[in-house]
């Protein structure tokens, strides 16, 4: 490594310090710290964001930058030397936009908003999150302004989730996927054939459930010796560097895919981070590389694999061993249906996988008109309950199940949601593949042998880290960009045999 690398690399490892210290405080915020604790977490989420930030626009490493330009310059563009520099070039310039006041502001807004949040949520009352939101969007705005101009004021904060992608590009997939999935429920309801998921819906023991949980999420490939688990209102996952990547779950007693999906979700997102180079630990490339690739990732795990016949051939012997008042009677066949189950309902993350898009799109039409400014904050409870009914024929009972129902809104993420929608996209694009280089997959899942799997994931995708963006990564893997194809083949494959259409 040259000078100037090695100066960039020095002066980068100083913002991933700090940024990894405010998502520890973060992480500590949303799980042990007491109500008490929000003004002075506030306080140190913003210092640390402003000196991180102040450090990454620091004319020390505009410097270092220059000079590891110079340095890597006739490399192969696609050795890591480059891409760190290429990478670092991107944050850095963004970054300059951005005034460092702006960054604690929000950071100091986001953070008390998150509090105002979990008591309006627990209390159904929105008209307590009215404000800090209002706040927060027109922080959002402004923050689009430093990127002005630009197509639409929500790309440059949908940049910051999805590098590079427009959203225009997301509306155009978006059009393709929701009349497909509409008319996907719509086959399924005519059908006539509701499936009996009141299996599911029993008492199950919370430490059992936490037990199972983490006893799948090992024989994943989620290594505990770099991660833990522990309990959140909004399940989560948080990194700091590749040795150290924590979930969150969380629990309902009466209901046993809360916890169980959501563990594999989770330990999906954490196997991503424990998977990057380390090598790139405090580096440029050391970050995932968009989320809609990290969702593609607890997406495969929760869904493609966790929802699978074959994982469930491998697995629900041991399940029935640990409920076996509750499933001991309950045949495979019965149980697979069960967790299957098409039925629009309130809660996104809990949301089938037919219907699971609809609620993202909602919310990306949502964000966008309070972005453009055509829907007042104030009025978002109506618009979102009106929207519901209209795209999944609900209204729900009270803004807890609604409006409340997310986390995202009150971290300031607006423009992420989409990201979920599309890692369901990658996730089939991805699944194709690996089929093909691995030809026994489904009988290895039926062994609960998973180390092919994630092999692969590990080679193809996690050890990159951010070193390629996302679409060029997907280009390189399958051969074609971003495409809504693979994910509507693959629900109707498994929804048209579960329901038989
Ligand atoms: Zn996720």
């Amino acid at each position: 490594m040259g000078a100037g690398l090695e100066e960039l690399r020095k002066q980068f490892g100083i913002v991933a310090d700090l940024e990894a210290a405010g998502g520890v405080l973060g992480w500590d915020q949303q799980t042990y710290m007491p109500p008490g604790g929000a003004q002075g977490r506030a306080m140190q989420l913003a210092t640390l964001g402003r000196v991180a930030h102040e450090q990454l626009v620091s004319d020390d490493m505009g410097a270092a930058l220059e000079a590891a330009e110079s340095e890597v310059e006739g490399l192969d563009p696609d050795s890591d030397e480059v891409r760190t520099v290429r990478k670092a070039r991107r944050e850095f310039d963004k970054a300059r936009r951005v005034p460092s006041e702006w960054v604690a502001e929000f950071r100091r807004v986001t953070a008390l908003a998150h509090q105002v949040w979990e008591k309006a949520r627990a209390e159904a009352d929105f008209s307590q999150f009215q404000e800090p939101l209002e706040e927060i969007v027109q922080l959002r705005r402004d923050y689009a302004d430093f990127f002005a101009p630009f197509d639409h004021v929500y790309d440059p904060l949908l940049d910051d989730f999805e590098p590079g992608m427009k959203m225009a590009e997301v509306k155009a997939v978006f059009d393709e996927l929701r009349p497909a999935q509409i008319s996907l429920v719509q086959d399924i309801v005519d059908r006539g054939r509701p499936v009996d998921d009141s299996v599911v819906h029993q008492q199950f023991d919370e430490q059992k459930q936490w037990d199972f949980g983490i006893e799948v999420a090992k024989a994943l490939g989620y290594d505990l010796e770099s991660g833990r688990q522990d309990k959140a209102v909004h399940p989560f996952t948080s990194g700091f560097g590749t040795g150290d990547v924590r979930i969150t779950t969380r629990f309902d007693t009466g209901f046993l895919n809360t916890a169980l999906f959501g563990t594999m979700h989770e330990a999906g997102h954490a196997m991503y981070e424990q998977g990057v180079n380390p090598e790139f630990d405090r580096a440029p490339l050391g970050v995932t590389t968009s989320l809609a690739v990290h969702e593609s990732q607890s997406r495969m795990w929760e869904n493609l694999v966790g929802r699978s016949r074959a994982f469930w051939v491998g697995f629900y012997e041991r399940l029935q061993e640990v409920f076996p008042g509750q499933l001991g009677q309950v045949d495979l066949k019965t149980f697979y249906r069960a967790v299957n189950k098409v039925m629009p309902s309130l809660i996104r993350v809990e949301a089938d996988e037919a219907t699971y898009n609809l609620h993202i799109m909602l919310r990306f039409e949502l964000e966008i008109a309070m972005m453009e400014g055509t829907l007042d904050v104030g009025d978002l409870p109506e618009a979102w309950n009106s929207k519901f009914e209209e795209f999944l024929g609900l209204v729900p009972p009270d803004d807890a199940v609604g409006v409340l129902q997310d986390i995202h809104w009150s971290g300031g993420m607006i423009g992420y949601f989409p990201t979920y929608a599309l890692g369901n996209l990658v996730a089939a694009q991805l699944w194709g593949k690996i089929y093909e280089d691995i030809p026994d997959l489904e009988s290895g899942i039926e062994k609960g042998e998973f180390g092919a799997l994630l092999g692969w994931l590990r080679e193809n995708v996690h050890r990159h880290g951010s070193k390629f963006e996302p679409v060029e990564l997907l280009t390189r893997i399958t051969g074609s960009g971003l495409t809504a194809k693979p994910y509507l083949r693959y629900l109707r494959e498994k929804f048209g045999d579960i329901y038989g259409l």
